[in-house]
């Protein structure tokens, strides 16, 4: 992640994507963990849910979004965003906005 973004977990990043890009290393996280059930949704092809990242949610309380997976998130997750521009290109970034 950008060095000192706070991000604001308005979970813009998770729902403007075009789809999970995954490496080697991602799957091996997931199978060291025990996570196949990840695996199994990966798999299947539905990692999308309105148009949204699968593994997002919304707090019910808090009402900010939080990942499911967070711990486990996929690399491609782990770096977002690299700069600034890319995250306001890629999905209007609140924290670069606010920031
Ligand atoms: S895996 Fe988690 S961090 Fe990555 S896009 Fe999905 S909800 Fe967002
Ligand atoms: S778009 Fe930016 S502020 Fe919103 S959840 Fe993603 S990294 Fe955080």
């Amino acid at each position: 992640m950008l060095c000192g973004l706070k991000c604001e977990r308005c979970g813009n990043c998770c729902s403007a994507f075009p789809g999970l890009s995954l490496i080697r290393e991602d799957y091996k996280r997931w199978q060291d963990a025990d996570r196949w059930d990840i695996i199994d949704i990966i798999q299947s092809g539905k990692t999308k849910n309105e148009n949204k990242c699968i593994f997002l949610r919304k707090g019910i309380i808090d009402d900010i979004y939080y990942c499911t997976i967070y711990d486990l998130r996929p690399k491609i997750c782990r770096n977002f965003p690299e700069t600034k521009e890319k995250a306001m290109r890629h999905c209007d970034c609140q924290g670069v906005k606010n920031g």
